[in-house]
């Protein structure tokens, strides 16, 4: 029995070496597992399930031959590719998940997030994440023609980068209060997320008990995965690319 969390592997067609190490992690690592969660930035970019590109479709195929094989997927939206939708969901044979969600891992309620709203430091981030999110905004958005969407997304990802290499490494970081915070909200003693690009786990107090929190780590260099099973501590695990 076993359940594989992973998070920003930021496919793109600039890094077929990715695409690659994920095709392969889901041949050797993903067929007939109780679970495969993916906790957001999956995609560097989404701006509609209609763009139907070939690494979409390649990625889609493949983890639906995951599915076949019995074992229950997930996506949850990341900041890169929160327009992720029902439809991609289904082309791949996966449930899309709600940023946050408490799931049961063998007795264990656990907190997932994909990890960017845990950063309450980068105000400015924060604004523009509340205004993204904003379902009026994304209708509206998925309405406009393709290419006017993939240039707005080309414009986006030129800002965010101009705009994050000003940011101090801290402010990039979770706020540690707001992972007390969201732990004693869902009432549980374990959380699991990404985006920050820390793989760690770190001990501390929630609720007046022992908590853990997992951090997964982005497959820029490395493929991060955690194994989670019910007689073994949770694990990360890494590979070289
Ligand atoms: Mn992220």
């Amino acid at each position: 029995m076993i359940t594989r969390f992973i998070s920003d592997l930021h496919l793109e067609e600039a890094r077929p070496d990715i695409t690659d190490a994920f095709l392969a992690f889901l041949k050797e690592k993903a067929m007939g597992i109780d679970a495969l969660y993916i906790l957001g930035d999956f995609f560097e970019a989404w701006i509609g399930d209609d763009e139907k590109t070939p690494l979409q479709n390649q990625v889609a195929q493949a983890l639906h031959e995951v599915s076949d094989s019995g074992t229950a997927l997930y996506l949850m939206h990341g900041n890169r590719d929160f327009l992720i939708g029902e439809d991609y969901s289904r082309r791949c044979g996966a449930t899309l998940l709600p940023d946050p969600t408490v799931v049961d891992l063998y007795g264990t309620p656990t907190l997932l997030m994909h990890g960017d709203s845990l950063c309450t430091a980068d105000e400015e981030y924060q604004k523009f994440r509340a205004s993204m999110r904003n379902n009026q905004w994304q209708q509206m958005f998925l309405q406009r023609p393709l290419a006017d969407r993939q240039m707005v997304a080309r414009q986006l990802r030129e800002i965010s980068m101009a705009k994050n290499q000003g940011k101090a490494e801290t402010i990039m970081d979770v706020t540690p209060e707001e992972v007390v915070r969201e732990m004693e909200e869902h009432g549980v003693q374990r959380m699991i997320h990404g985006h920050t690009h820390r793989p760690a786990s770190h001990q501390l107090e929630a609720n007046g008990a022992p908590a853990t929190r997992i951090v997964l780590g982005d497959w820029a260099e490395n493929v991060w995965w955690l194994d989670v099973s019910p007689d073994h501590e949770p694990a990360l695990k890494k590979q070289p690319l």
